[in-house]
């Protein structure tokens, strides 16, 4: 971080204004603006801030007071002991941080306590809700109220009595004259959801997820329409008077956060039962981990964990700063959703000569894995963004795998920022670009742009199509730059020479690369016909047309006279037709084509495969999913055969999955298979399936 007192302070400045309005939006309105990562990402920047300059901090700062802002609808209530929120840890090196932290102070706070060293731990889920503190006098449920500022909360008490999971009476025989009981009041995930679409079928606006509307339901002034959305609730702590004593000898005073759990169960709360105690950090740890995979099945929104130190004793002795207990902490799973500084933008030329801005940003970990670059996709998307150079960007992970540019945070821009626009030139052979009639596609239509050369050559040696590994996009771009290829022919045509040439290139690496090359002849005719690139052709359509065209000539050929039947196959329509037909009539595909065949490509079905076609229906309705290294197949080999056969191939695993095709180091999925009787076979199971069938 820049260490310039003055960028600091405007920086704090515009978080402290952001922060505020996205916690009223939050906290008063119950529909955020902003996502949950996104907040605790730039609430971390401001807290960054504020400890390398303690002057910056200001009495409107969201680091100054805690959660939200009792609202004017319902009764306040000043809660006898403040109902604390909790740290935060983002992964487990800061998990790990945290503990050392404590256990210093342990030490030096106290001598007298043992096993200092390694305190005891309890790990529980992090529900997802409203904290709630519900208070009993004499046993009987007098009072219930939101946490509020943590000093100040509402009186939900007519609310939180619809909610059948709280006792109105407690199952104590002595019960205290007071005790006063902590936890999560929830909505379960089907009704969140049912909400939603009833919400979305009445044209009203949806809830962003079950935490805001647990509380939107909360504070309904109609208690029939809290009791209609079935809200749920997960007690989790407790307190009472210091000299009271059980007389029941079923219950025992309870001196650790453990004993509190099984004391709430027994006197008649519903306690989350996957809470466990744990020895260490290490084991502290796996509980993470695990659950980060297994809380997707939960029937409720979690979002972390949160560890506690277990004996009351310790607790105690390290008590609490004004905003949350020092003997816990909550540790979040990764964001799908994050905060970044847009660096620059670049604007690549594909090898249909389409323009796609390209966002640049400083680098984050989204979903586990850092990413720094986005595609913006076209012009539409680059104005209906709004985007300035400069700007602070939401980038997200979509489907978990291609990070997206979703949002912009304008409250952050600067005064004189510019604006994004796409160029009027091609950036890489200069020519006019032409912006396609719809506006969403700006291309180079230079037939010689060097750029759409590159972009047809990393389409051609990609994965899906030849695969040769080989071939990275900086060796394409010397061989290009160079004059050594002119087309995908010229590539069949190198040199050891020429490669010599190249950076980084040994006799042994260029004598693998041109191997890699002239093997890559043997694909199949689906990959060849995919790596000719022809617009909205993706490796699923090449697939069907090559299952239904047998050889280029033959495609050629209905391209030119019956073009209909391109129209006819299942999942194609007009746009691919026109697309087809619009490529076979360019005359430099026809030479590529021509060149091609010139060079040993067959351009059609062969007849050796190794799983006979007659067997393509053999998965028909089936489901897969692959875990672990297969022994000879690759991943996407595996998921071709098993399409190929009419299969699905699907990345989690569910009870509809059919078979789980597992290899060596396979991960959680093997077990969750095991556990819910999915079938396991191994890759020599899956390949004599393939040629029996399945019965
Ligand atoms: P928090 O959500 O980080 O966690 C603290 C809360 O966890 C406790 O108050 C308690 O209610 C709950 N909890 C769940 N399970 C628990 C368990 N087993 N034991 C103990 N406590 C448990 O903190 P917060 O103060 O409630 O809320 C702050 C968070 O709210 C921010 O970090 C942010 O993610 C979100 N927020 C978002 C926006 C936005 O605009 N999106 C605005 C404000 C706040």
């Amino acid at each position: 971080m820049n260490s310039n007192l003055n960028q600091h302070f405007e920086r704090a400045k515009e978080l402290r204004a952001l922060l505020n309005k996205a916690n009223y939006s939050y906290y008063v309105l119950d529909s955020p603006e902003i996502d949950d990562a996104v907040y605790d990402q730039l609430y971390r920047e401001l807290i960054e801030i504020e400890n390398i300059h303690p002057s910056l901090i200001t009495d409107d700062s969201p680091s100054q007071r805690l959660g939200g802002i009792p609202s004017k609808g319902f009764k306040n209530i000043e809660h006898n002991i403040p109902l604390l929120s909790l740290d935060n840890a983002f992964n487990v090196n800061e998990l790990e941080a945290w503990y050392r932290r404590i256990s210093k102070l342990i030490s030096s706070e106290n001598k007298n306590i043992k096993k200092v060293d390694n305190p005891e731990l309890i790990c529980e889920l992090k529900i997802d809700g409203n904290a709630i503190s519900l208070r009993y006098e004499n046993g009987i449920l007098t009072r219930a109220a939101t946490r509020g500022d943590g000093k100040t909360g509402e009186d939900i008490t007519t609310n939180i009595r619809t909610i059948s999971t709280i006792p109105l009476q407690l199952l104590l025989k002595n019960p205290p004259s007071w005790i006063e009981i902590r936890g999560e009041a929830f909505m379960p995930n089907n009704i969140f959801n049912k909400l939603n679409i009833e919400r979305k079928t009445t044209d009203q606006p949806l809830f962003a997820n079950p935490r805001n509307s647990c509380a939107g339901t909360l504070r309904q002034l109609d208690p029939k329409i809290v009791a209609s959305r079935k809200l749920d609730f997960f007690a989790y702590s407790l307190y009472f008077p210091e000299n009271w004593e059980p007389t029941d000898s079923n219950f025992k005073k309870p001196i650790s956060q453990s004993e509190s759990l099984e004391f709430l169960k027994n006197i008649g709360f519903k306690v989350n039962t996957k809470y466990e105690t744990k020895k260490n950090l290490n084991e502290a740890n796996n509980y993470y981990k695990y659950w980060e995979v297994e809380k997707d099945f939960l029937a409720y929104a979690t979002d972390g964990i949160v560890v506690k130190i277990d004996k009351f004793e310790i607790q105690n002795l390290l008590g609490a700063t004004n905003k949350a207990p020092r003997w816990a902490i909550a540790v979040k799973y990764p964001a799908e959703e994050k905060a970044t500084k847009l660096r620059k933008i670049i604007f690549q030329v594909g090898r249909s000569g389409a323009v796609t801005p390209v966002a640049e940003f400083e680098s984050i970990e989204l979903a586990g894995t850092s990413v720094n670059r986005a595609t913006l996709h076209n012009a539409k998307r680059l104005a209906s963004l709004d985007l300035h150079y400069e700007d602070t960007i939401i980038v997200r992970k979509a489907g978990e795998i291609i990070p997206e540019v979703i949002r912009v945070i304008k409250e952050l821009r600067k005064v004189d920022a510019k604006l994004v626009q796409l160029p009027k030139n091609c950036p890489e052979c200069n020519s006019k670009l032409i912006l396609e009639p719809n506006e969403a596609i700006t291309k180079c239509i230079n037939y010689k742009c060097p750029a759409k050369l590159k972009g047809l050559l990393r389409h051609w040696v990609s994965k899906g199509s030849m695969n040769i590994d080989g071939l990275g996009e900086k060796i394409i771009n010397q061989l290009v730059n160079q004059g050594y290829v002119k087309s995908i022919a010229d590539l069949y045509k190198l040199e050891i020479d020429s490669l010599l040439e190249l950076d980084r290139f040994g006799e042994k690496s260029a004598n693998n690369l041109l191997i890699e090359i002239n093997e890559s002849k043997n694909k199949s005719w689906q990959k060849q016909l995919y790596g000719l690139g022809i617009p909205h052709i993706g490796e699923a359509n090449a697939k069907s047309l090559s299952n239904n065209f047998h050889s280029i000539e033959e495609l050629n050929a209905i391209a030119k006279e019956s073009p209909e039947n391109i129209s006819n196959i299942y999942g194609f329509g007009t746009e691919m037709k026109d697309a087809i037909v619009k490529w076979f009539d360019d005359s430099n595909n026809q030479s590529l084509i021509k060149e091609l065949k010139a060079i040993g490509f067959s351009l059609k079905k062969s007849l050796d495969s190794n799983y006979n076609s007659n067997q393509s229906n053999t998965f028909d309705g089936k489901s897969f999913v692959l875990t672990g290294t297969l022994d000879s197949l690759t991943r996407d080999e595996a998921k071709e055969l098993i399409e190929s056969a009419g299969g699905k191939v699907s990345s989690s695993i569910s009870k509809k999955t059919d078979f789980l095709v597992s290899g060596e180091k396979a991960g959680s999925k093997l077990k969750k298979a095991q556990e819910l009787g999915v079938k396991i076979i191994n890759e020599n199971e899956l390949k004599l399936l393939l040629l029996n069938g399945h019965n």
